[in-house]
């Protein structure tokens, strides 16, 4: 699509979108961490799944490590809000390490849930992605092995020791409707299973993907703002996918090709819960070189979720500069 200022474009933005409360938290972790201890400060893993986040950490003197051995003896350390398993925590006591950890509490919760399951004889299945470091630190904190499944079709193979002692646990940012499946299939093979129903999946995962649901029913083209190794960004891609609507996970404004907007007069935005809103701000900008743009919000869901700081950064930022 050329350049054309006579083109009409009408942008919907679906609410709520970007940041959620544990995204928020993480990076105001590794903020104050650097204002009370100076750098740097290491975070083992993308404090979360963006490179923009990332970046500008990095520029205020934060080191991204994917192992602790790369974190010289007695550095500030701080776990990503993916969350970490248990050897990664040995670890870190092992070489006295000192850790602010930027789980998000709802990845926390999980873990809890798992290891209560485990505590009272239950194997546990895990829903969720292979590789995902989500996925890896929930595995690494349930004793005893979890399987893991990512499709209902995998729950056929499950080889448990009792199929009446089973529980299951998932991942926060998968699609409710994978996941919805997933579960069925398990009910249907262990009637007996314990597990959350679909609970797991955080609330802001559930909101944005409804928000996705909403918007796309009246747009010509989605555009989703976030990064590939997102995983809620990438249901919010699927989403639109799955409605038929063409759908493009994009990490900035950048990634917009122009050809896509072929044909369109409404454009859909949205971000994943990694994603800064300037980044959607900037994608407004950028859909402004191709014709006169129109934004309008969706009415949605307003969320208040805020979580607690650890400990050790809470009422002491003031005394430090
Ligand atoms: S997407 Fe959900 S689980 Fe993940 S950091 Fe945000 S609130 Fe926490």
């Amino acid at each position: 699509m050329s350049q054309n200022s006579t083109t009409q474009l009408r942008v919907l933005l679906a609410k709520p979108r970007g940041f959620c409360a544990g995204v928020e938290r993480a990076i105001e972790i590794v903020e104050r961490a650097l204002a009370l201890y100076g750098p740097p400060v290491y975070v083992r893993h993308e404090i979360v799944h963006n490179k923009h986040v990332v970046e500008s950490l990095r520029a205020q003197g934060a080191v991204f490590v994917e192992e602790l051995d790369e974190i010289p003896e007695g550095a500030v350390t701080i776990f990503s809000a993916h969350g970490v398993s248990t050897a990664v925590v040995e670890e870190a006591q092992r070489r006295n390490l000192p850790v602010i950890d930027a789980t998000c509490p709802l990845v926390t919760k999980v873990h809890k849930e798992g290891r209560n399951h485990a505590r009272k004889g239950r194997e546990v299945i895990l829903i969720g992605h292979a590789g995902h470091p989500e996925v890896e630190g929930t595995q690494g904190r349930i004793p005893g092995g979890v399987h893991l499944v990512s499709r209902a079709e995998d729950v056929a193979a499950i080889d448990v020791r009792d199929p009446e002692k089973v529980a299951y646990v998932t991942q926060t940012t998968l699609s409710v409707d994978d996941t919805r499946d997933i579960i069925e299939a398990l009910r249907a093979r262990f009637p007996k299973i314990s597990g959350p129903d679909v609970r797991d999946i955080c609330y802001a995962t559930q909101n944005r993907q409804q928000a996705v649901r909403e918007l796309v029913a009246q747009v010509d083209m989605l555009l989703v703002v976030g990064a590939r190794n997102s995983s809620n960004s990438n249901r919010l891609r699927e989403i639109g996918a799955e409605s038929g609507v063409p759908s493009y996970l994009i990490d900035d404004a950048h990634g917009l090709e122009p050809s896509w907007l072929e044909n369109v007069r409404t454009v859909g935005v949205t971000a994943g819960a990694s994603a800064p809103e300037k980044l959607v701000q900037d994608l407004i900008d950028r859909l402004g070189d191709f014709g006169s743009v129109s934004v309008e919000a969706l009415a949605g869901v307003e969320e208040h979720m805020q979580f607690k700081l650890p400990r050790q950064l809470t009422g002491t930022v003031a005394s430090v500069g």
